[in-house]
This record gives C-alpha cells, sequence and structure tokens, in this order.
C-alpha cells in the first residue's frame, strides 16, 4: 500500500545558480528542499529543480563532480524535474547556440536557443498566460533567457509570450514529469510554479503506508 508524500523532499541541483531562491520557494510551496550536490543527495530526492545560472558552467561541473549521468538515469526512472531558464536548457535534447562541448542531461524532446531574445531584449519582464496554472497571468522574468524553437510530439505548450518582437515563442513547457520554463518565477514571489511542480512531485513520490512491506508480505 503507498499514499502520496505531503511534503515530498526535493532537492534543487546546487553546483552552480540561483540555489537559495529556488529552495525558499520550494519551502513556501509546502516541500521539504534541500541542495544537492553529489550523487548520494540525488539518490535520496523525490524530485529535482535545476536553477536559472549559468548552462555552460552546469554542463562542465556536473560532469566534474560526477552528476551528469546520475541526474540522466534518474529523469530515465521518471524522476520530476523543474528547470527554469538555464534549467530549461540543461532538460533540453538540443540546444542550440551552445558550446560545442556543453552538454545537457534531456528528458525534453525539445529545440532550445540559448540567449535567444538578442542583445537589445537581453532582460524583460511580461505577464504570461501558464495552461496550468490558475488565476492572473504569471508574471515572468527573463534574464539572458532560452527559448524553446521547436518541440516533439510529447511535449505540451504551457506558456508563449504575446505581443512584442518575441511574439508566440514558446516559454514554458512539460513532458511528462519534467516542465521547464524560460523565466524565473524564483524571483517575483509567486508561488503557482513551484506549487504545480510540488504538486506534480506529490502525484508520483509515494511512501509505503505499512512501513515497506508489499501488500503480499504484509498479509503472509
Ligand atoms: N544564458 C544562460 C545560459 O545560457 C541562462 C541565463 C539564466 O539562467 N538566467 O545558461
Amino acid at each position: 500500500m503507498t499514499s502520496p508524500v505531503s511534503s515530498p523532499l526535493i532537492g534543487v541541483f546546487a553546483l552552480q545558480g540561483d540555489v537559495r531562491e529556488h529552495l525558499s520557494a520550494l519551502r513556501a510551496a509546502g516541500a521539504v528542499a534541500v541542495p544537492v550536490r553529489r550523487p548520494s543527495e540525488l539518490a535520496e530526492v523525490d524530485g529535482l529543480v535545476v536553477p536559472g545560472g549559468e548552462s555552460t558552467t552546469m554542463s562542465r561541473l556536473s560532469r566534474v563532480f560526477d552528476l551528469l549521468d546520475p541526474i540522466r538515469e534518474r529523469i530515465a526512472g521518471g524522476l520530476p524535474v523543474y528547470g527554469s531558464c538555464a534549467g530549461m536548457i540543461m532538460l533540453a535534447s538540443t540546444v542550440l547556440d551552445g558550446r560545442p562541448d556543453q552538454e545537457s542531461f534531456g528528458g525534453i524532446t525539445m529545440v532550445v536557443r540559448r540567449n535567444a531574445f538578442g542583445r537589445q531584449v537581453d532582460s524583460f519582464e511580461t505577464d504570461l498566460a501558464f495552461a496550468e496554472v490558475e488565476g492572473a497571468p504569471v508574471h515572468a522574468v527573463f534574464i539572458r533567457a532560452p527559448w524553446v524553437e521547436s518541440t516533439g510530439p510529447d511535449v505540451e505548450i504551457l506558456a508563449r509570450v504575446s505581443g512584442g518582437p518575441a511574439d508566440g515563442r514558446i516559454v514554458a513547457v512539460r513532458q511528462g514529469n519534467l516542465l521547464a520554463t524560460s523565466f524565473h518565477p524564483e524571483l517575483t514571489g509567486d508561488l503557482r510554479v513551484h506549487e504545480l511542480f510540488v504538486r506534480m512531485v506529490r502525484e508520483t513520490a509515494t511512501v509505503p503506508t505499512n512501513g515497506g512491506q508489499t501488500i503480499e508480505e504484509a498479509v503472509r
């Protein structure tokens, strides 16, 4: 027998990026949140956030600290992961305008372009309609952000830019247990995207209600 975990344990990839902001947002959204720097820490978590930062550095450090393949394996095993900005790049199957040696964790079938919004609109803020988030539009902060150029058939598009030079560009997606946004909800105090992710983790993470026995062991 299993039941949903009420306060799931969610890790934040902590080798580089705005780790603290995601830890606070996750805690405020009802999770127990811990930094993840080692494979042994990764092994404990029910979900993972890959923060904003610099994807080329994340790629290099995750190789050096032996997290690249373990994260890929956990993604293949169904671990819920949310990537924001650089984290979105890390979840992309294909990265454009990256460094030639840049590697991603992958998991979402999409082509993502780094620093896609160009020099003039390097950083900007706008409001977005976001599928799966109820209520008012989400205020989105973009900082040297990527956008999604194309998606595979299993990818759900959750938000697009509306208006301006980037009108229609895809900036939030979901594929199964994987969620990605081009922008940084951890910087605005609006918890709804983190709450969505915590719900995704709760739906996946289950704890045994009978001390870890299978039902067959319990009735034997
Ligand atoms: N431009 C960064 C990258 O390529 C992402 C920026 C961010 O996460 N704010 O990784």
